[in-house]
């Protein structure tokens, strides 16, 4: 499903990521983790296309990624690429339903469709009863869920999630780790998912560790 093949990428004198490879198989979890600065969010980027490798190359579903238009390359990711990041950065003049539906409307789905889809993942957040609900009105819990609904909208090939439970109290961490879990059982969904927290690393399919710029085991 996704290979980085080579990574390099410096800010400036500091040389980030230094030769990283990777695979990872549909439908896996895989945890990144690794002490602060060892680079995994610049990977995380890198493989979700927000940042760009100075060498290297990503393929995400036999897409080399590197050889297309800022365009194409935009598309691609609203259409195949989830995100999850540590706070959930909903719009907060929108509902939890809007705020799901509008990466679905972003790729020119119909406005029905896209309302259908983001009240079915809604429901299967456990959020049927709050889907007019605005950011403000949700706990943080809630708004996480409805941060992974949107990263959903489009069916995408991959969720990459950068400290997604960073903010949030143990039961409701426990709860989002769950929901990982439960949407590759239903969906077959795939997630790369940088995190500090040992006891999701622990339960993941595979964890990479990283340090210095370099995968050091997996
Ligand atoms: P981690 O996620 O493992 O904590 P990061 O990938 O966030 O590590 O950062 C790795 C290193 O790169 C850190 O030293 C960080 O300060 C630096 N860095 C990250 N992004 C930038 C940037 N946009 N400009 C300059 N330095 C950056």
């Amino acid at each position: 499903m996704i290979k980085a093949e080579k990574i390099y990428k410096s800010f400036g004198p500091l040389q980030v990521l230094k030769g990283i490879d990777l695979e990872v198989r549909k439908g896996e979890i895989v945890s990144i983790v690794g002490p602060s600065g060892a680079g995994k969010t610049t990977l995380l980027m890198i493989m979700g296309t927000l940042e760009k490798a100075d060498s290297g190359r990503i393929y995400i579903d036999n897409h080399e990624l590197s050889s297309l238009s800022e365009k194409k390359l935009s598309d691609f990711r609203n259409r195949n690429i989830g995100f999850v990041f540590q706070f959930h950065q909903l719009l907060p003049e929108f509902t939890a339903l809007e705020n799901v539906m509008i990466p679905a409307l972003i790729g020119h789905a119909k406005h029905v469709e896209a309302e259908a889809r983001a009240k079915d993942l809604l429901c299967m957040m456990g959020l049927s009863e709050r889907i007019t609900h605005k950011p403000a009105e949700l706990s943080g819990g809630e708004k996480q869920r409805v941060a992974v609904a949107r990263a959903l909208i489009n069916d995408p090939l991959v969720v990459f999630a950068d400290e997604p439970s960073g903010s949030l109290d143990s039961d409701n961490k426990e709860e989002l780790h769950k929901l990982f879990f439960e949407l590759r059982d239903k969906l077959n969904q795939t997630f790369i998912i940088v995190t500090h927290d040992e006891q999701l690393a622990s339960i993941t399919d595979r964890t990479i560790h990283m340090i210095d710029g370099q995968i050091v085991d997996q």
